[in-house]
Parts: structure tokens; sequence; C-alpha cells
């Protein structure tokens, strides 16, 4: 077997640094452009991040981390398990992912505990497994055309299975592996690197056996380059000693969010993640040469936790961050330049360490670093005061609100216009004023009121029109936090966000949203929902400083968001949303560490919410459906109404939430999708919640937010909504 190189990243960042994927991706999907362009475009992508990374320094250069939409989606194009409906669409690749006339698309959920979503394979008794290596294959030639030898990464058949829900396809899974790894040895691979994330997560003993029957199998293909078993996001637990068992040749271990294992693997090559692709804080140098040192095994590979695909490309463009910031920071290419400089210090000879020049900056100061002293918690983790019981809440509300049995809302977003991201921009550019960007998003605002108050709504929204992002908009109103210019990181897709740096102690120095809020309920005798995010969700989708607890960052964000809700509710709004979509997305991977965070993220959010009074009525939003696994989270958060994605899932949700026992809204309709539903099918649809929900506690409202959506498309649905309500309330 060939030496592994001394330094490798798992995977590489693919919109391209000015995001020209998306672009690429948009035209042709707008029909602007072919997909020979498209390709292209990719190919341009491919080559400068392999020409980059050589430049770097980097001595193993993967390839296959490209993908135009997801890497699970290519794998389960590779194995052949491309459903049949999609295969005579003018493009079954975009119509899996994006879905195409008549034809939804796959399912999309959230890769283990990122925010990064892939297409969930869909596989059953009539998927014929059928290697298709064009992919991987063509982009060795394409690198090797180009001077360099590369890696293909892949999704490992235990992961890809877990995914589909189909372990016990294993067998016929790795007959197509098999005939992969021929392929890429026949093409003279040196290795071939198998992404394993799903083992750092708790297995079963039979899950376990799959794992040893895979890479035994794998590992005595005849034909084959060496076997990189790549793990990340966690620690393999009592997967380590099964894989170390097989004969793979090298395990990637995250050393990051994992510990260095007691385990002996003399006799393997250990590619050891110690520079974390899941922040952006720069490498402690101390830490990862102790981390390097610690590891036994026949040869240690310097390496990237995971992925470098959750961090934007580069700090570059950050000119705008504050220098004392800037210089705590890494992104992907700085972060390539630290295992680069770590492969040197652990090289023979290695001198950075004594001349303490260069990439470190000379000693271990670095944010994260061991020396760093953390802030103390300022405040009690536990909510200072609860509110009364519900009966007594709702009692008040009612008395004060007076709202018709099934109130119909919204989830808070109404269409953003281009016009406003123009003007957004203009600001920035200062081409447009503070003032007269004011006026506009104020004319929104009325807009939105006026389209509300016209279609009957019970309770309305201001519509967030000066919000570009629910969390960045929030981080640019707080202290503590700094936002990037191109700090984009891909989300699914041709969609990015760029998450804001929680970098300091969180403060709320004056209201964020009062004002916009409290104009809104003036133009208007009906009840206006003032729209917060809740601490959980800002700091899931940021990154945040690794000095303290995760829990003591949000629980700084909770008092922020505690001080908005107290000034909201005393600018005269009844009615307060504290949205926590990422309430899931933070569940711990192992079930042993589960509770204790779903005890401190209910906390927090208690404690933001906890201080409005009974009369406030307190509504919190979630939008996924794989619900099942927090719903005593949920109802911990003890909010009086709760609005929840339903549309899709349907009577499962309802069955799950029905035991609540405060205010409901099953959303009626999917918003994803620009369909407008019928006055019929929203009606059918609240006469089975009301199967499962006692009147009184349920609320009409759609899926999720509409800022995604036109406002032709808004106004039908939200009429036939309000007319659907309408019609069952005589009969109640
Ligand atoms: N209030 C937000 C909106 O309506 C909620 C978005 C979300 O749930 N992700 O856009
Ligand atoms: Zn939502």
């Amino acid at each position: 077997m060939s030496s592994f190189p001394t330094s490798t990243v798992l995977g590489y960042p693919r919109i391209g640094p000015r995001r020209e994927l998306k672009r690429a991706l948009e035209s042709y999907w707008s029909g602007r452009s072919t997909r020979a362009d498209l390709d292209r475009a990719g190919a341009g992508l491919r080559e400068r991040t392999w020409r980059r990374l050589a430049e770097l320094g980097l001595g193993g250069l993967p390839s296959n981390t490209f993908s135009l939409y997801d890497q699970v989606l290519d794998t389960a194009v590779l194995l052949g398990a491309v459903p049949e409906r999609y295969r005579d669409a003018a493009d079954p690749y975009f119509a899996m992912a994006r879905g195409t006339e008549g034809l939804a698309p796959l399912r999309m959920t959230k890769w283990f505990d990122t925010n990064y979503h892939y297409l969930v394979p869909e596989i059953g008794p009539e998927t014929v497994f059928e290697l298709d290596a064009s992919k991987p294959l063509g982009e060795v030639r394409e690198a090797r055309a180009l001077g360099f030898e590369t890696r293909p990464v892949v999704v490992g058949p235990v992961t890809f299975l877990l995914l589909g829900s189909a372990l016990e396809r294993l067998e016929e899974v790795l007959g197509c592996y098999e005939e992969l790894l021929a392929a890429l040895a026949a093409e003279g691979v040196a290795w071939v690197q198998l992404d394993e994330p799903a083992l750092v997560g708790d297995r079963t003993p039979e899950e376990l056996a799959a794992v040893r029957a895979a890479y035994e199998r794998l590992g005595s293909a005849a034909s084959r380059p060496g076997l990189f078993v790549a793990s990340y996001f966690g620690d393999l637990g009592e997967s380590l000693p099964v894989l170390a068992g097989t004969p793979v040749e090298a395990i990637g271990l995250d050393l990051v969010r994992g510990g260095v294992p007691a385990a002996d693997l003399t006799g393997k090559i250990v590619v050891a993640g110690v520079v974390s692709g899941r922040d952006v804080w720069r490498t402690s140098p101390g830490r990862a040469l102790a981390a390097l040192g610690s590891v036994r095994a026949s040869q240690v590979v310097v390496s990237t936790s995971c992925s470098l695909l959750h961090v934007p490309y580069s700090l570059t463009d950050e000119t705008g961050l504050e220098p004392e910031l800037r210089g705590r920071l890494a992104f992907a290419e700085e972060k390539v330049a630290e295992v680069v400089a770590l492969a040197a210090a652990c090289a023979p000879g290695g001198a950075l360490f004594e001349t303490g020049d260069g990439l470190f900056g000379g000693g271990d100061t670095l944010f994260g670093g061991d020396d760093v002293p953390s802030v103390a918690l300022p405040s009690a983790p536990m909510p200072s005061e609860e509110r009364s019981p519900y009966a007594v809440r709702a009692a008040a509300q009612a008395g004060h609100l007076r709202l018709p049995p099934l109130p119909t809302t919204t989830i808070g977003s109404f269409p953003q216009t281009g016009e406003l991201r123009a003007a957004r921009a203009a600001v920035a550019a200062g081409t447009l004023s503070q003032a007269d960007y004011e006026r506009r998003v104020e004319a929104e605002i009325e807009r939105v009121i006026r389209v509300q108050e016209r279609l009957g709504l019970d309770v309305l929204v201001h519509g967030e029109p000066e919000r570009n992002d629910m969390v960045q908009y929030f981080a640019e109103h707080l202290d503590g936090f700094a936002v990037t210019r191109n700090g984009w990181v891909q989300s699914y897709g041709s969609r990015c966000t760029r998450p804001p740096i929680l970098h300091g102690d969180v403060g709320r120095p004056a209201p964020i949203t009062v004002r916009w809020a409290a104009y809104a309920q003036s133009l208007t005798s009906r009840p206006v929902k003032g729209m917060l995010t809740g601490p959980v969700t800002i700091v899931a989708w940021s990154f945040v400083r690794d000095d303290l607890p995760l829990r003591d960052v949000v629980f700084q964000v909770a008092d922020a968001i505690r001080q908005e809700v107290r000034d909201l509710e005393a600018a005269g709004l009844s009615i307060i949303q504290v949205d926590e979509p990422a309430l899931r997305e933070l569940l711990p991977l192992r079930r042993s560490a589960q509770a204790e965070y779903l005890e401190w993220a209910v906390a927090a959010y208690r404690r933001a919410t906890s201080g409005a009074s009974d009369r406030t009525q307190i509504h919190t939003h979630l939008c996924y459906s794989d619900a099942d696994q927090i719903l005593a989270a949920i109802d911990g958060l003890d909010a009086d109404v709760t609005t929840i994605e339903s549309a899709r899932s349907g009577a499962r949700i309802l069955g799950a939430v029905s035991a609540f026992g405060r205010g409901l809204g099953p959303g009626v309709y999917d918003i994803h999708s620009p369909r407008v539903p019928s006055t019929e099918e929203v009606e059918s649809l609240l006469r089975r919640a009301l199967e499962e929900l006692p009147v009184e506690r349920v609320w009409v409202n759609p899926d999720c937010g509409l800022k995604t959506r036109t406002y032709e498309e808004v106004e039908a649905s939200l009429a036939n909504v309000v007319t659907a309500a309408r019609r069952l309330r005589p009969a109640l």
C-alpha cells in the first residue's frame, strides 16, 4: 500500500468563492444557459480548488467533493438508486433535487447536527443497485490532466444505507462499492476516502456487525486502492474497535469533537482531524500538537475534523472585521494553511514551535487556546421568574385579546420583494440614506397590514421586511456578534447562509424590533404579533465562541431576547412570537448527551420568554416534521401557542402534539411550493385537526414564513385559509 500524504483535508467548499456555482445553477435552472455551461462552471471551480490547495502546500488533495447539488444525492446516483419516476425527466438529477412539473423532489433533511441539508436516498424493494462511477472517475481524470493526483471521496456504504433506512440492502450495495474500488484501482488511484459520519452516533449491535461485515469485505477486495474510512462530528466510540479490526488501512478521527482514543492503533494510519471544520477559529497549535502527539498509530496524518464545506472560503475579503477579531479567525483557506503548518511542525526537524514565528503568531494565544480566560456568566441559568400556569394565562389572554374561535394568523414573514433587497444593498453601498430606507420599510409594513386586514386575518404580523435573515438581523443589532461580507456557507443546493460570528459577550445595546412592531400595531386595531428569533436558533445558525460552554452562550443570548420581549410588551404588543426552528438541530448525536442539552435549551427559551406578563400571549414556531425526538422539550417551552409544520407530515405530528394542552397551530399548507391550496383542502385539514384537538386550542396558519413566496400566491392562499376557518366557525 502506498504511504499516505502527511497532510490533507476531508473536503472543501464548492459553491465558489463568489458563489459562482449558485449563479451557474440558477442560470441553468431558469433556461438562460445550457447543461454544458453549468458543467464548465463546475470544472472551473474544481480546477481552482485543486490549484489553490496545492499552492497552499497541502499533501493529499481530495476529489469528488464537488457536487452540483448534494454529495448524498451524488452517492445515490453512483449506486443507481434513482427512483423510477424521475428517470424520464429532462434532467433526472435536478428533478430529484428540486422536483419538476408534477413531480415532488426527494425529501431533504439536515446532515447530522449541521445546518447543511442533504437529499434523503429513497430505497425501496424496486431499487436495483447498479454502479455508475462516471463522476468520481471523471474527477480523478480531470485532476490528473491538470497534474494532480487525488483521493476520491464517496459517502460510505453504512452511512448511505442508514440515511436511506435500508441497511438490510448492505450485501447488494457492497457489490457496487467493490466494483467502484476495482475501477479506481484500474485508474491508478492510490487512496479512496469513504465517509462514515453515521458511526459517531449510537449504533446497535446489528449496525456494528454491518460495519464489520462491510469493511471486512471491502478490505479483502482483490483489486482496490488504500481504504481510508473517515468519521467526523464526534467520537467513534464503540465503532472504533470494530473498524480497527477490519483490513482498512486508514481511519479518520475527529479530534476536535472527540477525544484522542486510548486504543493502540499501531498498524493503522490515523488521519487526525485537529483543525476544526465546524468553526471559524484559528487552531490552538499547543492543543493540536498535543493531540497529534498522543495518537498511537503507524502514521499520523494532519487533517481537518470534517469537510471544510461548513466554513466560508477565505478571510481575504473580510477587511471590514475588527483586526483583533480577524486575527483570531480562520476560514477554509486559512485552515488549510494551518493543516500544512502543523504537518511541517510534526515532520522530523519541524521547527515551527522553536522559532515561534509565522502562521501561529508565535504563541498559544489564540481564541479557544489553552489559556484564554472565559468570561463568567453573570446570571443564574434558570429563569428568574416563571409565568403563571397556563389556565391562568389563557384566561387573562382571552379576556384581553377577544379572538374568534379558530383564529387565523401567519408565521411572520411576508414576501421579501426585490426592491427591499435592493434598497438594503443601496444603504450598504451608501447610495440610499438610512431615513429613506426606513420610509420604504414602513411603507412595506403598511402594505402588509392592509393586505392582512383585507384578507380578514385575526392576528397580524408586520411581515419582517427589515430583516435580511432571521438570525443575521439580530446579530447585526446585538453586541458580541460580527457579520461577514462574503462568509457564505452552503445550506443546500444553491442556497447559502452567512452565519454571523458570535465572538464576545452578548448584549442588547438598544431595542431591535420594537420600532417596527409598534409601527405596525399603530396602523391597526387588530392585534399584531411581535416577532423574535429564539436563543438556540440564533446560536445554532452562527459561528460561536468556544471558550464558554455552549449553554452559557445561549443563556447570554436568551437574556438579550428577554429584554426585547419586555420592551415589545411595554410598547403595546400583546402577542409575541419567539421562533425556535433550530431546537432539533443542536440535539447531540449521542443519546447520552441529549437530555442535558434539551434541559438547558428549554431553560434558555423560558428565560427569554418568562419576563412576559400572563396577559401577553407567547407563540413559538418550529418547522420540521421530525419533531418526535424532542416533543417533550417543545412542550417544555410552555409557549401559549405553538405553530408547527404539519401539512406534509400530517396526522402523525397532530397526534403527537395533541397532548400539549395549550394552543396549537398545525400548518394548513406547505409554503415551500407555489401551489395555492383550495378552501376545501384547508377545511379538511382543519377537520382532521379538530378530531385530535379541542377546538378552543386550534389556530389556523400556514406551515412556515411566507418570505420566499410572491404576493399573488400568498394572497390567494391566505384568502382560502381565512374562508376555510370561517366556514367551520358557525358549526362550533
Ligand atoms: N418568523 C420567521 C418567518 O416567518 C420564521 C422562519 C422559520 O421558521 N424558519 O420567516
Ligand atoms: Zn418555519
